[in-house]
């Protein structure tokens, strides 16, 4: 975990970043001291790291304890955007021990890493129905903001407060910023392929209004959506049916008939590559046909999905692809239930083979038990006889937002419910580590 290419975390950092923003207070506040960095990476390290996971990861992914082998996909788990926002908030606490520290909402999607925030007394301010509530915080505080930014007008209302602000936003949410404000400039209304009511896209929607505040966005979440849009872009339609049906998902004004005569299309950087393809795809066509046989100046696109993201996608399409010949049986995803890129990625495994979204150990209660979360009913299910008798091989993979340390207690409790101790888990990821490394 580096913080070593950060400058200082500031509000002139701000000032950079979103450039439609009041100015902010200058107050520079070095973070990365290596005193605070060396405590940082030790506690991090306590807090996240896993013996276990780096012996599988060793071993090319395989873990053999018994009859169960576990086999992990090349690439899962924490991105470098969400380490970086973790290390900023520990430092945030050692730095400003004094103070009294605000985040919004959550830093990242995984309740276990917001716990330990907490334990630190991080005060996680809740977003309502009016957005968070600022009214308690004074000059004299800090307020970390998120892996997924933070929009416009509470970051407007951060500096007015003139706390410290600490910026934790990933630099590739940045970029969608960039893109759909220089949509904004040319006149173009941002397609945000997105989860309207995720924090991210709130922010990424923000910023598509541009540095007046008069331009337009509109938020599509799947196909059916986008296919939607494109019957009205060619035929048009009832004006007021459509507004009802995107209720919370388009800017102040958006009028269909006026603003998708030109649209740019981007995307919340953790959506499914092939879905965001395809929206891009349907849109374009659905211009071309309107304007004639060419899209032409009326439709831009640029894919912001994250190297990270990406990176996880890919390995989980191997590992499915390679599913007969790794003999998987079943696949576990862990994560946060409102992590946009663990739910993409369990929404992959499902289609293949038996899948279960957990968002830690305690959810395999037993052989015969396990309690998953159901993405399309948004509900958590309890399924009976999960894992197979016999020898069995579990693939395991994880979001971008999941810690190490919760992906080895999800195995060492698997290798348990087949009556494999845990010691013995432990003892063969020492026996690899030794031979290894
Ligand atoms: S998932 Fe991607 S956009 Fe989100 S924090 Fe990680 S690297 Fe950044």
């Amino acid at each position: 975990m580096l913080l070593d290419n950060l400058p200082f975390v500031t509000h002139i950092e701000f000032m950079t970043n979103t450039t439609t923003e009041i100015p902010a207070r200058p107050r520079k506040v070095n973070l990365r001291t290596p005193e605070v960095m060396e405590r940082v990476q030790a506690e991090v390290e306590s807090h996240y790291r896993s013996v276990i996971v780096e012996a599988a990861r060793a071993n090319g992914g395989l873990l053999k304890v018994g009859e169960v082998t576990i086999t992990l996909a090349k690439a899962f788990g924490f991105c470098y955007g969400v380490e970086r926002a973790i290390d900023l908030a520990y430092a945030a606490a050692k730095v400003f021990q004094d103070c009294k520290i605000y985040l919004l909402g959550e830093i990242i999607h995984n309740p276990e890493v917001n716990e330990q925030l907490a334990q630190m007394k991080i005060i996680s301010l809740e977003e309502g129905e009016n957005g968070y509530d600022l009214s308690g915080v004074t000059s004299n505080d800090v307020v970390i903001v998120p892996a997924f930014g933070a929009e416009v007008k509470v970051m407007d209302e951060l500096k007015r407060i003139g706390c410290q602000i600490v910026d934790t936003t990933c630099g590739d949410v940045m970029s969608v910023w960039k893109r759909v404000r220089q949509y904004a400039q040319e006149g173009v209304t941002s397609i945000i392929h997105g989860k309207a009511w995720h924090e991210e896209t709130k922010a990424t929607s923000s910023r598509a209004m541009g540095p007046d505040g008069k331009s337009h966005y509109l938020v599509v979440f799947n196909l059916e959506e986008t296919d939607y849009v494109c019957d009205y872009i060619r035929n048009g339609g009832d004006k007021s049916a459509f507004l009802a049906k995107f209720k919370g998902a388009h800017s102040e004004g958006f009028d269909p008939d006026l603003h998708l005569k030109r649209v740019g299309v981007a995307n919340q950087t953790t959506m499914l590559r092939g879905e965001t393809e395809e929206v891009q795809r349907r849109i374009a066509k659905a211009i071309a046909d309107r304007d004639g046989g060419n899209a032409g100046e009326n439709f831009r696109f640029f894919d912001t999905i994250c190297g990270a993201t990406q990176e996880r996608q890919d390995a989980l399409v191997e590992m499915l692809r390679e599913k007969d010949v790794r003999k998987m049986d079943i696949l576990i995803v862990v994560g946060g239930y409102n992590s946009s890129n663990t739910s993409h990625l369990a929404e992959m495994g499902e289609a293949v083979l038996p899948t279960y979204f957990v968002k830690n150990a305690q959810q395999l209660e037993s052989l015969g038990k396990i309690h998953h979360y159901n993405q399309h009913k948004k509900i958590v299910e309890v399924s009976s006889n999960w894992l197979p008798d016999g020898p069995v091989t579990v693939g395991i993979t994880a979001g971008a937002s999941c810690p190490n340390n919760l992906i080895e207690q999800t195995i060492v409790r698997v290798m348990e419910l087949k009556g494999i101790s845990p010691q013995s888990v432990y003892a063969e990821a020492n026996r690899i580590m030794k031979n290894c490394c």
